[in-house]
């Protein structure tokens, strides 16, 4: 598998999809078995990736997936989000959201309404719990997120670079 700096990565970010669907193959057998035999080391290499490439890389130099994931926006979210806008949240979810297939609220367009030119987040405060926990990679029972994280590396840098890093430390 083709081996690429987080950096670069940053620089090419429109072919991640592209580059992603090419190695998904090695990566999905790897998830496989990472998924039947758990092992017990996999949350700390995670996180240990997490925060290295987290203190590599700056997010507002990205803003991948401002622009292009929809989060599911809950209903404190929703409290949380009309509240600190001073909207009612009925006129909250006019304004902003509808229903996606799975009936969870969603924004009703993306890029995100709220991501600046800067790629900062004007809700920054009070933006959805889906926007804080992306991309997931700092979570406890990594082994239960595969799934997401599979497609998540089609969308942020990090997710793809620590794939590649599982795979090289368990596939065999
Ligand atoms: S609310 Fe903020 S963090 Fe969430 S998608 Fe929009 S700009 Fe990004
Ligand atoms: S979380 Fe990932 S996709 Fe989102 S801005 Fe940061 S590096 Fe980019």
């Amino acid at each position: 598998m083709e081996k690429i700096s987080i950096q670069k990565l940053f620089e090419n970010i429109n072919s991640l999809p592209k580059l992603a669907k090419k190695s998904e193959p090695t990566i999905k057998a790897v998830f496989r078995k990472l998924k039947s035999k758990k092992p017990k080391d996999l949350d700390n290499f995670v996180h240990n990736l997490h925060e290295e490439y987290f203190s590599e890389i700056d997010c507002l130099d990205c803003g991948n997936c401002c622009r292009s994931l929809g989060p599911r926006i809950t209903e404190n979210d929703i409290d949380r989000l009309s509240k600190s806008m001073k909207l009612k949240p009925a006129k909250f979810i006019e304004q902003y959201l509808h229903k996606d297939e799975d009936n969870d609220f969603v924004f009703k367009s993306m890029p995100c309404p709220f991501l600046a030119e800067d790629n900062y987040c004007m809700v920054y405060e009070n933006r959805p719990k889906a926007c804080r926990e992306y991309p997931h990679t700092n979570r406890r029972k990594f082994v239960q997120i595969l799934d997401i994280s599979l497609k998540n590396r089609e969308t942020c840098p990090v997710v793809y670079k620590i794939s590649d890093d599982i795979v090289k430390k368990y596939q065999n």
